[in-house]
C-alpha cells in the first residue's frame, strides 16, 4: 500500500529528493507495484524493444477494466513470483528501459490527480494537482537535491509525456460526465486498439473503409504514414468520436448522402403497399 501524504501540491511546491544507483533502496520501488500504461508509454516501449504493439501488449501487459468508466486499461504484467518484480528491472543494475520508462515511473515519488470543479459560470472543469508518495523503503527524501514539482517534471521528461497523452487523459474524465453509458464489447475493443495497439490501428486506418468514410486532410494522411506520434493522435480523435464526446472526425458528404438514400429506400420498402379498391 502506497503512503500518500495528505497534502495537495501545486507546480511551485518544493521538495528534496534524489534517486541514484548508489542508494541503499535502489530498485526497491520496481516490485509490488501497479503501473497503468498510457498510449505514449506503449509507443516508446515497443519502439525501444523493436517489437510490434501487439507483441508488446501480449507479452508485457494485462488488461483491467475500470469499474466506473468500463474503459479497458493496459497494466505492466509483473513477474509471477512473490515479489511481483517489473519485467524490466534487473537487480542490482536497475531499469533496462530507463530512457523509455513509463510516465508513472517518471513521476515517482510525485503522484498526480485531477479534481472536478465548478466554475462561476456553472461549467464543470478539471484541475490537476500533485501529492507525495512517501514509502518507508524510499531513501530518496533524505538526499539534498531540491526541486519544485515543475522542475522535477522537466528533469524527468514528464512534460513531454503529459503533452503526448493530453487528449487521451481528457477521455479518462468521461467517467465524471453525467449520463455516460458503459462501453459495449465492440467499443471496449475499439478503445483498447485506438489507445494502445498502434500497429493494429494503422491496419484499421489503411486496411478498412476508414479513409473512405472520414474526411481526413491529405497532409494528415501523409503524416500518419511515417509518424507514429501522429497516428497515435488520430487514434485519440477516433476515440473521442466513437464515444460521442466531440465531433473530432468529419464523415464525408458523399457517405452521408449515400446513407440518407439507403435510409429512404429502406423506408419505402417497409411502407404498406397501396391496395386497389375492388
Ligand atoms: S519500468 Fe523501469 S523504472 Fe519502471 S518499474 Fe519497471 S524497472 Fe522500475
Ligand atoms: S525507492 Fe526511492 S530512492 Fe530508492 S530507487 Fe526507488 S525511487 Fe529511488
Amino acid at each position: 500500500m502506497k503512503a500518500v501524504e495528505p497534502r495537495q501540491l501545486g507546480p511551485d511546491s518544493k521538495f528534496k529528493f534524489l534517486c541514484h544507483k548508489g542508494i541503499s533502496c535502489f530498485t526497491h520501488c520496481c516490485s509490488n507495484v501497479d503501473i497503468m500504461l498510457t498510449p505514449y508509454d506503449v509507443l516508446r516501449l515497443k519502439r525501444r524493444l523493436g517489437i510490434s504493439s501487439g507483441e508488446f501488449l501480449e507479452k508485457y501487459t494485462v488488461v483491467r477494466v475500470d469499474k466506473q468508466s468500463t474503459h479497458p486499461y493496459a497494466y505492466l504484467k509483473m513477474k509471477d513470483e512473490t515479489e511481483r518484480k517489473c519485467p524490466f528491472v534487473v537487480v542490482p543494475d536497475g531499469c533496462t528501459v530507463y530512457t523509455d520508462r513509463p510516465v508513472s515511473c517518471r513521476y515517482y515519488p510525485v503522484g498526480q490527480g485531477t479534481l472536478k470543479k465548478s466554475g462561476e459560470d456553472g461549467n464543470i472543469f478539471h484541475e490537476e494537482f500533485y501529492f507525495f508518495v512517501k514509502e518507508k523503503h524510499c531513501m530518496g527524501y533524505k538526499e539534498k537535491n531540491e526541486w519544485t514539482i515543475d522542475s522535477w517534471k522537466d528533469d524527468q521528461e514528464i512534460t513531454l509525456y503529459d503533452g503526448m497523452n493530453r487528449e487521451w487523459k481528457q477521455l479518462l474524465m468521461r467517467r465524471n460526465l453525467p449520463g455516460q453509458p458503459g462501453l459495449d464489447d465492440k467499443k471496449k475493443m475499439l478503445f483498447f486498439m485506438s489507445s494502445y495497439d498502434l500497429d493494429k490501428f494503422r491496419g484499421f486506418v489503411f486496411g478498412s473503409r476508414f479513409l473512405e468514410v472520414f474526411d481526413i486532410p491529405e497532409a494528415e494522411i501523409e503524416e500518419i504514414k511515417t509518424s507514429e506520434e501522429a497516428l497515435m493522435k488520430l487514434g485519440f480523435k477516433h476515440l473521442k468520436f466513437i464515444l460521442g464526446l466531440e465531433q473530432t472526425l468529419k464523415v464525408k458528404e458523399s457517405v452521408l448522402k449515400a446513407r440518407e438514400a439507403q435510409a429512404r429506400a429502406a423506408r419505402t420498402k417497409d411502407s404498406p403497399k397501396e391496395t386497389k379498391p375492388e
